[in-house]
């Protein structure tokens, strides 16, 4: 767990600019959610990180233990994954080893090995690992800076809802960047600061837990990769509205303070388990489908879906 250390210093986890200002606070069970913003380069990221045990927060995967492959994987998710692997395909891989950072229960590992990638997964959280070796998945509980992992061995790179949860960012992803091959692409997945969600919640959008250290606008975002790689950004997008938005708008407001001990991913978390059904029904309603696309297409417009996504290639050895 050596990403996880605390930002005692107040500089800005991107650019190193000192004096951020304060946002806001969020009230927790033991001590408040403080989010600060750098002035220069607008990353926004947590002001205390405390030492409550990190890998306590991420060892919830024995909750799901018991589950099989088909009561754990979503079909939608799996479209979307087969979806990414086109992307990946079209912009011209020039092989199929892939790395999955943060790889969870091991779905796209999954569905990786089913397309024909060379797919493998790593995991700082034990229950996550044990949990993709009952499935016979090659995923190892190592982190991205571990010496097993060999610098120019991968062809693509994928961290969904990652980076957020790293302390130094900016290190993390010129680490992915070394581990690639030339020509080899860094996929990665975060929620958006930007969004409407966020924009209209403010505090109590529900992302905003003791697991996010780091929170990006697609600019920010790109500033990062600027600031500490030399990647070659080819994408950079938003998608989703999210359901706990428009649950909110319809219900009033519903503070959603989260406690230290709980997990975000949590199995008990409704805003995670309401994205997941609205994703399962739009896959399977051809109308709901076409309508979330048109929906995902108007918010990429102006920046405000709830999720970034950032594909980038290594152009430099
Ligand atoms: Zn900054």
């Amino acid at each position: 767990m050596t990403q996880f250390t605390a930002n005692s210093h107040l500089t800005c986890v991107s650019c190193g600019a000192d004096t951020p200002r304060p946002l806001f606070k969020k009230a927790c069970a033991k001590q408040d959610i403080e989010l600060l913003q750098c002035r220069i380069c607008s990353m926004v990221f947590l002001r205390p990180w405390q030492k409550t045990g990190p890998i306590a927060l991420y060892d919830y995967y024995g909750q799901r233990m018991h589950l099989k492959k088909n009561e754990l994987y979503s079909q939608a998710t799996e479209a979307s994954f087969k979806e990414l692997l086109e992307i990946f395909e079209k912009s011209g891989t020039r092989g199929k080893r892939i790395l999955d950072v943060g790889c969870g229960d091991g779905h796209f590992i999954d569905v990786c090995s089913k397309q024909g990638w060379d797919a493998s997964g790593i995991e700082t959280s034990p229950s996550a690992v044990a949990l993709c070796r009952k499935f016979n998945l090659p995923v190892q509980c190592l982190d991205l800076f571990s010496p097993e992992l060999k610098p120019g061995s991968f062809n693509v790179i994928t961290l969904f809802e990652v980076v957020e949860h790293v302390a130094s960012p900016g290190p993390f992803l010129a680490r992915a960047e070394e581990l690639l091959a030339l020509g080899g692409m860094l996929y990665l997945t975060t929620p958006n600061f930007a969004s409407i969600d966020s924009r209209i919640l403010k505090s109590d959008w529900y992302v905003v837990h003791w697991e996010h250290l780091n929170y990006f606008t697609p600019k920010a975002l790109k500033k990062l990769v600027c600031f500490h790689t030399k990647l070659a950004v080819k994408t950079l997008k938003t998608r989703n509205i999210s359901l706990g938005l428009l649950n909110n708008l319809v219900k009033g407001k519903k503070r959603n303070r989260p406690n230290p001990g709980k997990a975000y991913y949590n199995l008990n978390n409704p805003c995670v388990n309401q994205e997941q059904r609205l994703r399962e029904l739009a896959s399977k309603l051809p109308v709901l489908g076409l309508a979330k696309k048109t929906v995902n297409g108007l918010l990429n417009l102006f920046g405000g879906g709830s999720t970034i996504t950032l594909l980038t290639r290594k152009v430099y050895a």
